[in-house]
């Protein structure tokens, strides 16, 4: 017969996130299935006397060899099939992140509910009316059945409308299914794709003409351009390197030009949500209604919508945050990664990818070109620049030669020394003076990220770090003491300074409201704005900075929430208030982080035609990191950092995992950790691995939503992490085999934290 060559046999990734269950099942293609069903397809198989969503990893034309009965798939989404692409992601990441082939699929499979099979009632093929007939006068009830499937289209009705509601099944149509004379099928309701009106037409945004290019920009361009038009496939990564302000976005959107003039489609990652309507809408100035949004922002009807409409290749241009990296995008010539640096393409809950990693990943499967963009690229990202996986392109200067803000540094125990105990020193009050006289704008910008929980001497600006892992420590009110979350070293807090003796030793608390009260003694009248998570409500930051845009008011106070993208012409003067609070934190990339938001802040003082000045208030201004701030040397701050990253084995010299256990029993969660920590390192000597270990020690917050939270924190003192990855995940198969009911305490596992 010819039924076996043109059946075909399918592995199956089944749809449970189960780390048992964690690979390819086979199945058979039955024929009515035909040759629809291919790699990258959604499929309903039969598993475990369910009926499963499942993807299809590979076709095969001939079966597996040792085993003989394989069951059929039942039914396939008709409305999409993922791309080789992004296949090829799924052993890779899930790997890499030690998730499941599973929950990576989940991530690319179309946003909302997904379809659900329902239990059809089919005659078989060779029945015919004489049989049925013939039925009739043997069984009526049965007879009738079979009568009423003869009449149905394709001779299939619905179980639920043969069968009565409260009964599982009838006797009659168990005595046809064991004739044979009837079968049963999964059958997925009709299939339409959604479509639904975009939330943020294009209609009504008029096209922009573009501006002529500067000298770097055009070379930046032509390197670009060359190279996509260039047929290899491995395109090595571009590492766009512009101060803030110097046109980055042409560039990307001259690439994008060039990429969509080869018919190929673009992925445009931004690093919030936030951000997304603002570089959705200049690309829509440029591209017109080509470009599609794809952010947990939209509804869910609009996001399937687009989704579809984008795995049918009709948007050229897709923009959304980092999920967006798995956008179904069919044809993709060109990623862009804007400002790389960004914490949050890192996603931090469920699995802890980082978009920036995938996209070059997926690039690779499809000779798609990246180009991630950055005025403070990640020290992990120049480092390998320099190295040679990424190419560098520079723009020094801003887009139209403006220069760049003067930045001046307040050393504020030199306030204290004058007898100056407020939050803004005398140069930042006579600058904010300057600005209301002028009719000009100032932003003060508190530097809230670990703020008061670091020690800091007010007279000589020591703060006090823990002996073992040269990272500051964390003061926790409860028990008044401070802590290494490392090493979990813990000590009291001095009463004077160890280096001056000083008693002036104190940990930070001061909050915006403090500085709005500040400002409104000292300059009666004037309106302040302020923004900080109290004032955020659910309108979010919008009416706030719509105010102050409208020139409502010529201050306006904030948190780190006003650092990002923040264009006002009229803002002259940015202010920082304890530039260096951030520099604390106990985290070895506190410094790096520090840099970059100061530049980012920096970045917003004189956009347009009038200058801008910069003022960071600081207890440690000869600090290398405000140094480079002030002179706007990225590279000489890139120098000392990662020396000093290297002296103490920090990443890129390193790699890290972190792994953080949480429960409701303190001393539950610290034994499930000790646990852990033994059989890590049980695994690390058997495997020979020279790993350290620290830990376990509380987390930073060490209760949230009374849980408690320890951590542990693992170095590999080499770069490629695949020993920590193996050691982890063995330790986390050994430990969830153990015998025993399991204990209630969560562990998660973070790679390069
Ligand atoms: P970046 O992302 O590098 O900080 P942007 O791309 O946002 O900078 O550009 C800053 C501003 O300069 C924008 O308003 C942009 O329209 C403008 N711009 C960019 N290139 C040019 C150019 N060649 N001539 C004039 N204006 C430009
Ligand atoms: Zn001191
Ligand atoms: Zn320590």
């Amino acid at each position: 017969m010819k039924a076996d060559d043109s059946c075909r046999w399918a592995q199956v990734i089944v749809d449970i996130p189960h780390r048992d269950i964690d690979r390819p099942f086979t199945y058979r293609i039955p024929e009515t299935l035909g040759h629809s069903v291919l790699p990258g397809c959604e499929v309903w198989v039969p598993f475990q006397q369910r009926t499963l969503r499942g993807w299809v990893l590979h076709v095969h034309d001939q079966p597996p060899e040792n085993r003989g009965h394989f069951s059929n798939i039942e039914a396939f989404h008709p409305g999409y099939r993922l791309g080789e692409d992004l296949l090829a992601l799924v052993p890779w990441l899930a790997r890499e992140v030690l998730g499941t082939m599973a929950d990576v699929l989940r991530l690319m499979a179309p946003p909302g509910p997904s379809l659900k099979p329902a239990k059809w009632v089919k005659l078989s093929e060779s029945i015919g009316k004489e049989q049925i007939d013939l039925w009739q006068g043997i069984d009526p009830e049965c007879g009738q059945l079979l009568q009423r499937l003869f009449r149905a289209p394709r001779k299939q009705m619905k179980f639920s409308s043969l069968v009565e509601k409260s009964k599982k099944t009838s006797p009659s149509l168990e005595r046809l299914l064991e004739a044979g004379l009837v079968e049963l099928v999964q059958r997925l309701p009709p299939f339409r794709f959604p479509e639904e009106k975009d939330l943020e037409p294009s209609e009504g945004i008029p096209s922009v003409a573009e501006p002529t290019l500067n000298q770097e920009q055009v070379a930046a361009v032509q390197t670009i351009i060359a190279d996509l038009e260039k047929s290899h496939r491995d395109k090595k990564p571009f590492l766009l390197h512009g101060v803030t302000g110097s046109g980055k976005t042409e560039i990307y959107i001259q690439a994008a030009k060039k990429a969509l003039s080869m018919g190929r489609q673009v992925l445009f990652l931004v690093p919030e949500i936030a951000l997304t309507p603002q570089m959705g809408r200049r690309l829509r100035e440029r591209f017109g209604s080509d470009v599609l949004l794809l952010h947990s922002g939209l509804t869910e009807k609009v996001r399937r919508s687009h989704w579809y409409r984008i795995s049918r290749g009709e948007a050229s241009l897709v923009i959304g945050p980092r999920s967006a990296v798995f956008a179904p995008v069919p044809n993709l010539g060109l990623i862009i990664v804007d400002e790389e640096h960004e914490p949050s393409y890192h996603q931090e809950n469920d699995l802890k990818y980082h978009a920036r990693e995938v996209a070059i990943e997926r690039a690779s499967h499809c000779g798609a070109l990246v180009i991630i963009g950055s005025a403070t690229p990640a020290i992990e990202t120049y480092y390998k620049a320099m190295e040679g996986s990424y190419r560098i392109l520079r723009l020094t200067e801003r887009a139209q030669g403006q220069p760049m803000p003067v930045v001046d540094i307040v050393d504020m125990r030199a306030e204290l020394a004058e007898g100056n105990r407020g939050m803004l020193s005398a140069s930042m009050l006579q600058a904010i003076e300057e600005r209301l006289r002028r009719r000009e704008q100032t932003i003060l910008y508190l530097n809230r990220r670990g703020f008061s929980t670091f020690v800091i001497c007010r007279e000589c600006g020591t703060v006090i770090t823990c002996p073992h892992c040269s990272i500051s420590l964390v003061y926790h009110r409860a028990g008044d003491q401070m802590h290494c979350h490392y090493c979990n070293f813990r000590r009291d807090v001095p009463r004077q300074c160890p280096q001056c003796t000083s008693k002036s030793i104190r940990y930070f608390g001061a909050g915006t409201q403090r500085v709005e009260e500040e400002l409104q003694a000292l300059f009666p009248g004037i309106a302040v704005l302020r923004m900080d998570r109290d004032v955020a409500t659910e309108e979010g930051i919008e009416p706030v900075l719509e105010e102050f845009g409208r020139e409502e008011a010529p201050i306006l106070v904030g948190t780190q929430m006003i650092a990002k993208g923040l264009d006002f012409p009229k803002v002259t003067l940015v202010g920082v208030l304890a530039a260096d609070a951030s520099l604390h934190v106990s985290d070895f990339r506190a410094v790096e982080r520090t840099y970059q938001l100061l530049s980012q802040v920096a970045g917003r003082a004189g956009r347009a035609n009038r200058s801008g000045q910069v003022i960071l208030q600081t207890y440690c201004p000869e600090h290398y990191c405000l140094q480079a701030v002030q002179n706007h040397n990225y590279e000489g701050f890139f120098q000392r950092e990662i020396e000093i990253r290297q002296q103490l084995g920090y990443p890129p010299f390193s790699r890290l995992a972190r792994i953080l256990f949480t429960g409701t029993e303190d001393s539950l969660v610290r034994m499930v950790a000790d646990t852990w920590t033994e059989m890590i390192r049980e695994h690390a000597r058997k495997s020979v691995v020279p790993l350290d270990i620290w830990g376990p020690a509380t987390a930073p917050v060490a209760k949230v939503e009374d849980k408690y939270r320890w951590m542990l924190t693992v170095r590999l003192a080499q770069r490629g992490n695949e020993p920590l990855r193996s050691i982890l995940s063995n330790v986390r198969q050994d430990y969830d085999s153990r015998r025993g009911r399991p204990l209630p305490v969560i562990a998660t596992i973070t790679l390069d934290p």
